[in-house]
C-alpha cells in the first residue's frame, strides 16, 4: 500500500497522516482528522475533560508551618 500525497489549495504537496481518532486517511479540510465528525469527536473529548491533566495536590500549606515539637518553635 502506498500513501499518495495530497495537494493543498496552492498546489503544494502535503503528506497527510492518519486520523488519530479512527486511523483513516486524514483530509486537508479536517487534518489531522479524516472528517468533521472525528474532529468534533476529538474536540468533544477535550471539552469533556478526557485529556485534562489530573490535578495533583502536592502543595500542602501545612508544610510551611512548623510541626509541633520542631526545634524552630523555641
Ligand atoms: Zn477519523
Amino acid at each position: 500500500m502506498t500513501e499518495s500525497p495530497e495537494r493543498d489549495a496552492a498546489g503544494k504537496v502535503v503528506m497527510l497522516g492518519r486520523c488519530p481518532n479512527c486511523s483513516k486517511r486524514a483530509v486537508l479540510d479536517y487534518r489531522p482528522f479524516c472528517s468533521k465528525r472525528c474532529a468534533d469527536l476529538d474536540l468533544g473529548r477535550w471539552l469533556s475533560g478526557d485529556y485534562a491533566i489530573p490535578a495533583v495536590e502536592s502543595d500542602d500549606p501545612d508544610d510551611e508551618d512548623h510541626a509541633p515539637g520542631s526545634p524552630d518553635k523555641f
